[in-house]
């Protein structure tokens, strides 16, 4: 079995800044972050005790390949991705661990809200449909079932940004340009549509639904420019299926955590701090994650 990392330490070699629920980042100069996704997995919010292995290196290929795929595509779109290249500070000893799950980025200011782009109805989405006709308080089509394209074309439900230990929540779409602003809002909301659409497409032609995902953005203040930052279109920011088994009116096959967080809910540890995941549901996981990898990049 490869090796887990679970947190990092760079013995002083960059001064931390941050740990997420998977990433740890730290600061290689007033410009640049050293952003290390950990193989930690969280469900339900939680963190859980144990890793999967080769999370972190699959998370950052992906999230890779997708900056490039979605440059090429979108020649205008600013990301904050520099290079995989580790920074000089790092000592040898390191750099095994650390390489091809770190980015060096720009170190922007972050909007914060959750940029929710929904090509499909499912998850709390399909919950708020069922009971009030409405998805982040818009108002949909009537009739959808569950899993269904939105017929209209996706639509954009952001939510807040929470920090470590709360949840987010949905937000109609009026609320997220009250926190980030009117000249902004509607500038992130068309960016993460167009950012949506492209990668929809690209992952339909190799055997992917991609039936929502989270972006996130930051602004670059010396140009004005929002730019795309965090992971992009990885399990766990977002929510793939496989065209193959794909079937209206029913909850999908995913690639994401629905493994673990099944097996959370009936050992009855949903939501409990410190649990422990057996090998068979890192085994299950770890599989997930690269299954999603390799029909993303090819496996490279
Ligand atoms: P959080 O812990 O912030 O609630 P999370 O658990 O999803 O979110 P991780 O994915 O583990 O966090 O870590 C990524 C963190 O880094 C996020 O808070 C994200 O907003 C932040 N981030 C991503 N890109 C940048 C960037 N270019 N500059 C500064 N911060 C960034
Ligand atoms: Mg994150």
């Amino acid at each position: 079995m490869s090796q887990v990392l679970t947190t990092t330490d760079l013995e002083g070699a960059l001064p931390l800044i941050a740990r997420g629920k998977v990433r740890d980042l730290y600061e290689v100069n007033d410009k640049t972050l050293l952003f290390i996704a950990t193989d930690r997995i969280s469900a339900y919010d939680v963190i859980m005790e144990n890793g999967i292995p080769s999370k972190g290196v699959l998370l950052t290929l992906c999230t890779r390949t997708w900056f490039k795929i979605l440059t090429d595509a979108l020649p205008s779109l600013r990301t904050h991705f520099i290079t995989l290249d580790l920074p000089p500070q790092i000592p040898e000893s390191l750099r095994p661990t650390l390489q091809n799950r770190s980015m060096q980025v720009r170190k922007l200011k972050i909007f914060p809200i959750e940029a929710i782009v929904r090509g499909y109805i499912t998850g709390s989405a399909w919950k708020e449909y069922q009971k009030s006709g409405t998805v982040h308080g818009i108002k949909v089509a009537a009739g959808l079932q569950e899993s269904q394209e939105f017929p209209d074309g996706p639509i954009y439900t952001p939510s807040t940004k929470a920090e470590l230990g709360d949840h987010d929540e949905n937000i109609h779409p009026d609320q997220a340009a009250k926190i980030v602003g009117e000249r902004y809002a509607s500038k992130i909301e068309s960016l993460a549509l167009a950012l949506y659409k492209t990668a929809h497409a690209y992952a339909l032609s190799r055997g992917l639904i991609i039936a929502d995902t989270k972006f996130e953005f930051g602004h670059d203040e010396e140009t004005d420019e929002i730019v795309l930052v965090d992971e992009v279109l990885t399990p766990d920011s977002s929510r793939f299926w496989p065209a193959s088994s794909y079937q209206v009116g029913r909850g999908q096959d995913s690639f994401d955590k629905q493994f673990l967080r099944d097996w959370l809910v009936k050992e009855g540890l949903k939501g409990k701090e410190g649990v422990r995941m057996p090998e068979e549901v890192v085994k299950k996981t770890e599989e997930k994650y690269r299954e999603a990898w390799e029909k993303i990049t090819g496996g490279q």
